[in-house]
């Protein structure tokens, strides 16, 4: 048996101005062929996960392309070609397969194409002809008519944070390997409600709603039902047919379409306990310097991880005012500012321009006299997450003081799981009173037991919905609408 593997990663955010290229995805990993297995062995990943379950059951892999991408702006038409047309080539160059696994974010969007994943689909569908194509995705896809239309099951992480990357591929080619043997002849239905929510309140540990949801899925998936899948969405895409999704598949009509249903009413009901409390960076700073210990102060509408730029400094100004004294760290992109001290040695002084320069809709550059600590050259490798054991980089780094706060000023953005920047350069978190984090959920287990406050700061990864300037969103949608009635999608 031969299977075709491979994964192309991306999660767009329409609402950054930012266009990604190669670099963004080389600067993560950009595997062709063979060498992404053996790039990725060991690793956290869907392709690991994927390609261990084939080897148990003896199946062979026709390595395609892995790359994952990050978040931000629109990705380049050029490079969202040249990705595509690997992968393709490759496809077709192997021959006949049995079946094809994909790795998909859910929510790619590209210059002049809001549906990466779909049009992918049609492409690959289009060599592969009728063999068995199993898709897995983001917990936060945008998972459109299209999508299902042109494969035979689709499954997401379970986690978020997401840490199950790995397992959620194992998953995926199981559930393939069930199709082509036999097995398993797939029904998918979906279902699909008006309604965006807030990442924050989307831990799927601990007892908050969503952790009912994903209990009901997994009590749903019996008998007929093999997988649930709740699909919240990435929420900074302003296109029509958006909202929270949840695919089943299974091999009866009846149970799986209900099974659909069900967790997407469930989420519904569940809407405005996932709204979040948000805080003025003032009053945040105030609370935190009441609390003992470290705090955490989220700029999440700054959210790497969510396709914001990373380059947004205002937070510094805030801490200089309002908490001078108080030892902090930041991270920012700023590449310019690292140009700048690579132009010194260590322990020289100069006047910085920190941040705010990628996106100048959000906010304007702090100036600020730093002292260059150290310079590096980024590399880091993520501790946990979807890209758990992956070396990434923030390109050339430097480390700055100005005054009480340690600033990292990376030249790439970076999806953020834990503190592994801050470590890798140095930066010991815990001895600081304040810590800016840039990611609405990841940060809460990273940091449990620290004070915690989600700032409202402009951004394109708000929390605060509404504040976006909405123009194809389907209205009503709940938040933005808050009167939105209920409408239940099947699809
Ligand atoms: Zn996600």
């Amino acid at each position: 048996m031969k299977i075709a593997l491979g994964a192309l990663l991306f999660e767009g955010n329409t609402f950054s101005p930012v266009v990604t290229d190669r670099r963004d995805f080389a600067s993560k990993y950009l595997f062709e062929g063979e060498a992404m297995l053996a790039g990725l062995a060991g690793s956290g990943t869907e392709i690991a996960g994927a390609a261990a379950a084939a080897s148990a059951t003896g199946a062979d892999i026709l390595p395609l392309i892995a790359t994952h991408g990050g978040a931000g702006g629109r990705v380049a038409a050029a490079c969202h070609a040249e990705l595509k047309a690997t992968l393709l080539h490759r496809l077709a160059a192997g021959g006949a397969v049995d079946g094809v696994c994909l790795a998909l974010h859910g929510a790619f969007v590209a210059e002049g194409i809001d549906d990466v994943e779909g049009d992918l689909l049609a492409a690959v569908r289009g060599i592969a002809g009728r063999v068995p194509i199993v898709v897995s995705c983001d917990l936060h896809a945008h998972v459109t008519q299209d999508m299902l239309r042109l494969c035979d099951a689709l499954i997401g992480y379970r986690t978020y944070p997401h840490d199950d990357a790995y397992e959620t591929g194992e998953r995926a080619m199981r559930l393939l390997l069930d199709i082509v043997a036999g097995r398993l002849h797939p029904i998918m239905r979906a279902c699909r409600a008006p309604l965006l929510l807030p990442a924050q309140r989307q831990r799927t540990a601990g007892d908050g709603p969503m952790a009912g949801i994903v209990a009901l899925a997994r009590r749903l998936e019996t008998g007929p039902v093999r997988a649930v899948s709740y699909f919240p969405v990435q929420p900074w895409m302003d296109f029509p047919a958006m909202g929270f999704t949840t695919v089943a598949v299974g091999e009866t009509e009846a149970a799986t379409a209900e099974a659909a249903e069900r967790v997407t009413r469930a989420a519904w009901e569940a809407r405005r306990a996932f709204q979040v409390a948000v805080h003025a960076p003032d009053a945040a700073i105030a609370a935190g310097l009441r609390q003992p210990g470290l705090a955490v102060l989220a700029d999440a509408a700054d959210c790497v991880g969510g396709g914001a730029t990373g380059d947004s400094a205002g937070i510094a100004a805030w801490l200089r005012q309002h908490a001078p004294e108080a030892p902090a760290a930041l991270h920012v992109v700023d590449a310019e500012t690292v140009r700048q001290a690579q132009r010194h040695r260590p322990g020289a002084r100069f006047r910085a321009s920190l941040g705010n320069k990628l996106d100048p809709a959000y906010g304007t550059p702090v100036p600020l006299d730093v002292e260059l600590v150290s310079l590096s050259d980024g590399r880091f490798r993520y501790a946990g997450g979807l890209m758990r054991g992956v070396e990434a980089t923030t390109g050339p780094t430097a480390v700055l003081q100005s005054g009480a706060l340690t600033i990292v000023a990376g030249s790439l953005s970076a999806y953020e799981y834990a503190d592994e920047v801050f470590a890798a350069n140095g930066v010991d978190v815990r001895t600081k009173k304040f810590v800016v984090v840039k990611n609405p959920m990841n940060y809460q287990p990273a940091y449990a037991g620290a004070a915690q406050y989600v700032l409202d700061t402009p951004g394109p990864t708000t929390p605060n919905l509404a504040r976006l300037p909405w123009g194809r969103l389907d209205r009503p949608t709940y938040p933005i609408d808050p009167d939105c009635p209920p409408s239940f999608v099947r699809m």
